[in-house]
């Protein structure tokens, strides 16, 4: 009687085993982290990539704002020569002048593009702000969820442990010859297969037994299978 009760309890602990290692493998707040892990490294990767892009518009408006000066630079010097008298010759004056036009129409254009670089950049730099804030949320999120997925991971292997060792202590008052047979059984039945008989019902398929299965139950060393499910039927209160 006591054994079969041990037995019946086994299978509940080993099914518990079971059920718990698989929450183990799909735990919601482990999950939970591994999916905002990923779309982090994604954002980094994004930020990277706009920080680069970003390097790369201030280098461009440095090397405009440069051939501004430098243009800038030219046409004052062109300029103190047009108007320092040294040039006598019309024809000379005339191509030195149509030289400094030239110039300043460069120097306008290139002060246009510097314009549109700086009203690109004030943009990118706004996103990029933007970017990092979220970021640095996103960080202390994920901390969160990672200390949660750790907290749960460790509850559940404190849980599996108390099942492991109920389990041993289970296993070590239960005759082997009887053990055995359960091991048997359980290969071959895909769920339980002891099953707890609760007011005259099989606890597995539900069947009403016969009354005469009762006082078969509660002979010492006889094994009784219902007729219905085939479980080793063991008497419950
Ligand atoms: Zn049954």
């Amino acid at each position: 009687m006591e054994q079969l009760r041990r037995l019946w309890e086994l299978q509940e602990v080993e099914h518990s085993i079971k059920q718990r290692e698989r929450e183990l493998q799909h735990l919601p707040s482990a999950e939970e982290y591994r999916q905002k892990k990923k779309e982090y490294a994604l954002l980094e990767r994004e930020l990277e990539k706009k920080t680069e892009d970003l390097q790369g518009k201030r280098k461009e408006l440095r090397r405009k704002e440069s051939e501004v000066e430098q243009l800038s630079a030219s046409v004052k010097e062109l300029n103190s020569r047009l108007y320092s008298g040294e040039i006598t010759s019309a024809k000379e004056l005339e191509s030195l002048e149509k030289k400094i036009e030239s110039l300043k129409s460069n120097i306008s254009k290139a002060e246009e593009e510097t314009i549109s670089l700086m009203d690109a950049l004030e943009g990118e730099e706004a996103e990029l702000q933007r970017l990092q804030e979220k970021m640095e949320r996103d960080k202390k999120e994920l901390l969160q969820l990672k200390k949660r997925a750790a907290q749960d991971t460790e509850a559940l292997k404190d849980k599996l442990e108390e099942l492991g060792s109920k389990k041993g202590e289970l296993e070590g008052n239960i005759q082997d010859e009887l053990l055995q047979k359960y091991r048997d059984m359980s290969r071959r039945s895909r769920g339980r297969c002891v099953s707890l008989v609760k007011e005259g019902f099989c606890g597995i398929c539900n069947v009403s037994l016969p009354s005469s299965f009762r006082a078969k139950m509660l002979t010492p060393g006889e094994l009784v299978f219902c007729e219905n499910c085939g479980s080793l039927l063991v008497a419950g209160d």
